[in-house]
């Protein structure tokens, strides 16, 4: 729980950096207990600047995947990095991680390198209008994609200009995604789709299959790009992109976040159909052709292949999800729990179904002051470093924040 030494942080970063602290690191909005700064991560586990130690159930807001200073993912790191890293040149580890990435997604004939989710998303947007010059561009609302003026979800600094060209549907709605490329006429340049709704503050919900097939077939009337935005959910999903299992391929993925195990690459994959167009774009970063979180990131797909790490984070949260909803009867707690039980969202509802935001607090903050780092409202990750104790300690902790919020309901 936050202590003494986390609070005299604070104070001082209040004085060096603008709000104290910014984007999805700040915890303004986290509940009381949540602490600001942290000293260690090994594994699972997650130690604040005061010692206390957390069962790590937001995994980074998704990077780590399987556990924190991994040996052998970051010993490739550390080899890449005594030979050469940020240089005047790429090393060849570029070329074997293109290899390697589309030998694994069966999408892609093609990769390109960069180092946030945003960077991806960005190139993703320039190669579909640069594929046919079209301007229109489809998300859906809600859908989080990055914090570029064009797409961040606080719209503070940004001008409507911005987000002159995006037409917004509704994901899983065929008849919004109709309308909305209705209304792009022949200015179609793509659609973006997540690979399941994982927005923040509302139920997740996973993808009907016939929105995505249509998607596909839209794009394909319309000869625009389909674009899948895998940056939260690749490789949690399966070991292929994560529309692979539905029967849909699409012409670009955004890749991010557990692609290397924390250390900083992402990717936009494409195929044949979008090489032309990529190739067009001039897109580039100072540290984007860096060969030590390239090596991480060879290391961490090979670790993808070999090692049963998804079966396993689907087994720890089932685990999780059968526990907690057993917990959430027993103590008559309106508990919802969705998306996959991997990467779910937890969160305490009204009888409507809404997020209950004083109580989903509540129950986050009795989690985190037990030791096991929950979020309120954002999905959470199960990470393949975690163990049947670790998600057994979890269950029992949220029985007795359960039963103390339960209690506090009949007053
Ligand atoms: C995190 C995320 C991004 C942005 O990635 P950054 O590395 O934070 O820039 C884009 N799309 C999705 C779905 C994400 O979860």
């Amino acid at each position: 729980m936050a202590g003494k030494i986390d609070g005299e942080l604070r104070a001082r970063a209040a004085r060096v950096i603008p709000g104290g602290m910014y984007g999805h690191q700040s915890v303004a909005l986290l509940p009381p207990h949540a602490p600001q700064f942290f000293v260690r991560a090994e594994g699972a586990y997650l130690w604040d600047a005061d010692g206390n130690r957390y069962i790590d159930f937001m995994c980074g807001y998704g990077p780590n995947l399987f556990g924190y200073c991994h040996p052998e993912i970051d010993a490739a790191y550390a080899r890449q990095m005594a030979e050469i890293d940020v240089a005047t040149g790429p090393t060849p580890r570029m070329v074997e991680l293109a290899e390697a990435f589309t030998g694994m997604v069966t999408h892609a004939d093609w990769a390109m390198f960069c180092k946030n989710g945003t960077d991806a998303s960005s190139m993703a947007l320039l190669t579909a209008r640069a594929y046919r010059g079209r301007k229109k561009v489809l998300m859906a609302s809600g859908a989080y994609h990055g914090a570029a003026p064009w797409c961040t979800p606080i719209p503070a600094g940004t001008v409507e200009d911005d987000r002159a060209h995006f037409i917004y549907y509704q994901y899983n709605d065929v008849r919004s995604l109709e309308h909305a490329v209705a209304l792009a006429g022949d200015d179609l340049a793509a659609i973006f789709a997540s690979p399941f709704k994982h927005d923040v503050f509302v139920d997740q919900e996973l993808p009907d299959p016939a929105y995505a097939r249509r998607a596909r077939e839209l794009c394909d009337e319309k000869d625009a790009l389909l674009l899948v935005d895998d940056i939260r959910a690749g490789f949690r999903i399966e070991r292929n992109c994560s529309w692979a299992h539905l029967g849909v391929e699409p012409d670009l993925s955004t890749w991010g976040k557990a692609i290397a195990n924390g250390h900083p690459i992402s990717a936009l994959l494409g195929n044949d159909r979008a090489r032309e167009a990529a190739s067009k774009i001039y897109v580039t970063g100072s540290f984007w052709f860096a060969g030590a979180a390239m090596a991480a990131s060879l290391e961490t797909l090979r670790l993808i292949r070999e090692t049963d790490y998804l079966e396993r984070t689907i087994a720890l949260g089932d685990r999780l999800r059968i526990g907690l909803a057993a917990i959430a009867r027993a103590r008559g707690i309106n508990l919802s729990q969705t998306g996959p039980s991997q990467m779910p969202l937890i969160m305490i509802v009204d009888d409507e179904g809404h997020c209950d935001f004083e109580n989903s607090s509540a129950f986050a903050d009795g989690m985190i002051a037990g030791g096991a780092y929950f979020h309120p409202f954002h999905n959470m990750f199960i990470g393949a470093a975690m163990s049947e104790a670790d998600i057994d300690r979890a269950l029992e902790i949220a029985d007795g924040v359960a039963k103390r919020i339960s209690a506090s309901a009949v007053v």
